[in-house]
């Protein structure tokens, strides 16, 4: 990473840590056979697959056959949604997600709908941000459902999904109805463990935590049934074709025992520094507005929506990257879309404030100079563009 970049934009990518980077690159000389091949190599490379697996299975409660490998989250969420609608399932052509989800599932879903006539059924955010749980229990009262697709933290906002309601609400009015969960956010940010979300497909980026680009998961409970979406040389169970990486995937192990061994000690270090950051911005009398909630237990504090009221965010972020200080937006979709996002449309904030949102997304390796630093370059911002 270049040294003398301020980098607080963690959940679009975790930079990799040095001690994750030296383990893929020796992993890659020794460990580059095709795991399919006859040989030693190549039957050492299935063994080290299968050793990461089972580890990675052990870390999050589940059992190794139920982790599938993809190439990241985007791939997961599709061959979940529409690995289970594909599947010879029973067909209420109908799906209940929320207002909340990032466009790898919003585009899915759209796409069942367009070109299949899917009822797609979506849940209302509260003005916080989290779900709206009574709607959610309304529509499962009234509708059956093929499955219920929501996200476990916001990726925008940061707000927890609570989990174990929204699957009880579900086992109490449609026990047979599967979730999917896009655990993408929340691996690495707040404790997950799937005996206690007990959902049938979840999916996962692991380049959020620290690997290099190009490895997802997707959970998928035992008695669930979908179909593959890339059909080839049978690997994954015949559930996802195409050659692994053995080397990826140890590293994957590796960052995940390691995410997982530091969680605790890493949030509350970010919760220090999110602190951190509000109190320096109230020294420097900045007028900015909390768009995350502020209550520790509902969202986790690696992701802050902030909006400062005087500069419109996509200013703000041009004059921080000028600064050599990287920051995103919240008000588009994805970096190619400049719609006005519909995760901030959803809190009814005032006017077009929502064109006003900075996510700042913090890890453990900020610290508090950068946070000084970012404060710095904000109060020099306003000071020198703001309208007033
Ligand atoms: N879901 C959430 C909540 C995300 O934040 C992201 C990426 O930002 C994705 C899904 C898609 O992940 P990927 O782009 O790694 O496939």
């Amino acid at each position: 990473m270049n040294e003398d970049f301020l980098y607080f934009d963690h959940t679009a990518t975790k930079q990799i840590p040095k001690e994750i980077l030296e383990f893929y690159i020796e992993q890659l000389k020794i460990n580059n056979y095709n795991p399919a091949a006859r040989y030693r190599e190549g039957i050492r490379a299935a063994e080290s697959i299968r050793i990461a697996q089972e580890k990675i299975a052990g870390l999050l409660h589940c059992r190794p056959s139920e982790l599938i490998l993809t190439s990241g989250a985007t791939e997961s969420i599709n061959t979940a949604i529409k690995g289970l609608v594909f599947a010879p399932n029973p067909k209420q052509k109908r799906i209940l997600t929320s207002a909340g989800e990032h466009a790898a599932t919003a585009e899915t879903l759209k796409y069942l709908r367009e070109s299949f006539d899917y009822q797609i059924d979506i849940c209302e955010l509260n003005p916080d941000g989290s779900l709206n749980l009574e709607q959610y229990e309304q529509f499962l009262s009234r509708n059956q459902y093929d499955l219920i697709s929501l996200i476990a933290v916001n990726n925008v906002l940061g707000t927890i999904l609570p989990i174990e309601t929204a699957v009880s609400i579900r086992n109490r009015l449609q026990a047979e109805t599967p979730i999917h969960l896009d655990a993408v956010q929340a691996l690495g940010k707040m404790p997950f463990d799937f005996r206690i979300a007990r959902v049938e497909l979840a999916s996962f980026s692991l380049h959020k935590i620290g690997t290099p680009k190009g490895i997802g998961l997707l959970y998928k409970s035992e008695d669930t049934r979908i179909v593959p979406l890339l059909h080839g040389g049978g690997q994954q169970n015949n559930l996802r074709s195409g050659t692994e990486n053995p080397a990826l995937v140890c590293t994957a192990a590796f960052a995940v025992t390691r995410t997982l061994e530091q969680l605790t000690k890493n949030c509350a270090f970010v919760q220090e520094l999110k602190a951190y950051l509000f109190r320096c911005l109230d020294q420097a009398a900045v007028n900015y507005q909390r768009i995350s909630p502020a209550e520790p237990d509902k969202a986790v504090p690696h992701i802050i929506a902030i909006a400062f009221p005087e500069l419109r965010a996509e200013t703000l972020l041009n004059v921080l990257s000028k600064k050599g200080i990287g920051v995103s937006i919240g008000s588009a979709c994805s970096s190619k879309k400049s719609e006005r996002n519909s995760v901030l449309r959803q809190l009814h904030l005032p006017g077009n404030l929502d064109q006003y949102v900075l996510r700042i997304s913090l890890a453990e390796t900020n610290t508090k100079e950068e946070i000084d630093q970012l404060v710095k370059k904000i109060a020099f911002a306003l000071a020198k563009y703001a309208v007033k």
